[in-house]
């Protein structure tokens, strides 16, 4: 399988294509654009019954090995049944089955239309994040124990990220995790969850200023291309394919264990904010896998459902950009976005170049064909089974309180924003499952708002604020960052 960037000239695109290895350990191609297979493998209805039988991890094997043809089958099976344990996805609540890694369950069935919700948020930082960054983890340790490599990596986090990459990647072998964060703007759960982690690994740093300051970081200290060599500086964000590819997965899985049959039909309502999550849907239908809509939900940072709606793609300014209580998905720009326009415009690179550059230059593009947009096809995009929908602080409150009352079960806010919007797209006669992406112990404070008592917390999270917490405050110093890295990193 050979990967090609969103941006390659049309003429360049054969030339530089590479392999799975190659993009493993990198964020965006050269170009300033995101990697994708040259063509999606596909699955026949033969290969869906057989998998109808495995277990997570056999299936995740069973994706993955299309994907990753450069990597040996034994090996890459070993990292898989690795990953995908219960003892890793134990968060399990009562009525699921940890066995099952991403466990259904039936919320309402009424006119042959049924609304599932698939728990991804079981894993060690009660996020679906989880669901690929275990992965990655293992994926990185194997690739660098192979090239006897180290890889330091280094992010900025608002939250769910930070934590997911720390987990995953704590007490990894040639691996080191510099996290920054805003000082004291975390929720106490979330700050609880990062600063607790003593592995000598881990270093978390908190900036004194917001997200988008230690952003800056970030980009300033990857822009210096002779650092960021000399100190093997390396990202985990959400363009990172190898993630996209392990959410894949749970499509499949949902999907087959919603159904008998593949002639039935499924769609999706998947929370969104970068646009990976249902990318990795996007994929799953691309491959042949039965999908029917699916259903991009956001929270009042309604870039994407704007898209769906309208054709017109327009970025917000930080200014613009709400801080809500789906906070996960309070996003100005989807990252992820490109991957989907690249295939909306029929694959052409010159065509995604030039529009993302206007992203840059005119804060977006408009592909709705009324005169004087960037094209036309806004028209496509129904052949593609995307929808969207919104949903506000009043809605999610008012959701979470009654799936609590309705179906006996509190889900968080970013789920909540999904039910709501799912519901507004039912269809006679097919399966609607819903991703659930966290788990409302994450953001309690919302739960109390809604329903006057604490969220449930899984065991082992208890008095996880108690615990010592290992951190380090600094200022929104690129130098004296670029000094710190140094300095841990004997480098
Ligand atoms: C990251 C996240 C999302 C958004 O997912 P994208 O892949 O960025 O679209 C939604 N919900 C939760 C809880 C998240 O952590």
């Amino acid at each position: 399988m050979q990967y090609v960037s969103t941006r390659a000239a049309s003429s360049a695109a054969a030339s530089s294509s590479q392999q799975f290895s190659d993009i493993l350990l990198g964020g965006l191609a050269a170009d300033g654009g995101l990697f994708l297979p040259t063509a999606y493998p596909q699955v026949t209805g033969a290969e869906l019954d057989a998998w109808r039988k495995l277990s997570y991890a056999e299936l995740a094997f069973e994706i993955l090995k299309k994907f990753a043809t450069d990597i040996p089958e034994a090996d890459l099976r070993a990292l898989t049944a690795k990953t995908y344990t219960q003892d890793v996805y134990k968060n399990a609540r009562q009525g699921e089955s940890a066995a099952d890694i991403t466990p259904l369950r039936v919320l309402e069935e009424a006119n042959g239309t049924k609304l599932v919700l698939q728990a991804l948020s079981n894993g060690p930082t009660l996020a679906f994040k989880d669901m690929a960054m275990q992965l990655l983890g293992n994926l990185f340790e194997y690739a660098l124990a192979k090239q006897n490599a180290e890889l330091n990596i280094f992010g900025a986090t608002s939250g769910d990220t930070g934590s997911a990459a720390e987990y995953a990647m704590r007490g990894k072998k040639g691996i080191r995790v510099f996290m920054l964060s805003p000082h004291k703007k975390m929720s106490a759960f979330q700050t609880a969850q990062m600063f607790s982690l003593q592995d000598p690994n881990i270093y978390n740093i908190a900036i004194e200023g917001v997200f988008d300051d230690a952003q800056d970081m970030v980009k300033a200290v990857s822009n210096d291309l002779e650092y960021k060599a000399k100190h093997k500086i390396g990202t985990v964000n959400s363009i990172n394919w190898a993630r996209v590819v392990a959410q894949v997965v749970y499509y499949f899985r949902g999907y087959l264990a919603a159904t008998t049959s593949n002639e039935q039909k499924v769609s999706f309502t998947v929370p969104s904010g970068n646009f990976g999550n249902i990318c990795a849907g996007h994929i799953a239908r691309m491959m042949g896998l039965p999908i029917d809509k699916l259903v991009a939900a956001t929270n009042e940072n309604d870039v994407l459902d704007e898209f769906f709606r309208t054709g017109v793609y327009r970025v917000r300014k930080s200014a613009e950009t709400y801080h809500t209580s789906s906070p996960s998905m309070d996003i100005s720009k989807a990252s992820n976005f490109e991957r989907f326009v690249y295939e909306l415009v029929g694959r052409d690179g010159d065509r995604t170049r030039a529009l993302f550059q206007k992203v840059e230059t005119h804060g977006g593009f408009d592909l709705s064909g009324k005169p004087g947009s960037d094209g036309d096809e806004f028209k496509l995009v129904a052949n593609y089974g995307f929808k969207s929908g919104k949903s506000t602080h009043d809605d999610r409150v008012n959701t979470i309180r009654d799936v609590a009352d309705d179906y006996g079960i509190v889900i968080d806010t970013h789920t909540a924003d999904g039910i709501k919007v799912a519901k507004e797209n039912l269809e006679p006669g097919v399966t609607m499952i819903v991703l659930e992406t966290a788990l409302a112990a994450k953001f309690n404070e919302t739960i109390l708002e809604a329903l006057g008592e604490d969220a449930e917390r899984p065991a082992g999270f208890e008095n996880i604020e108690d615990l010592p917490q290992k951190f380090v405050v600094m200022k929104a110093d690129v130098d004296a960052m670029k000094a710190y890295i140094a300095t841990n990193t004997g480098l």
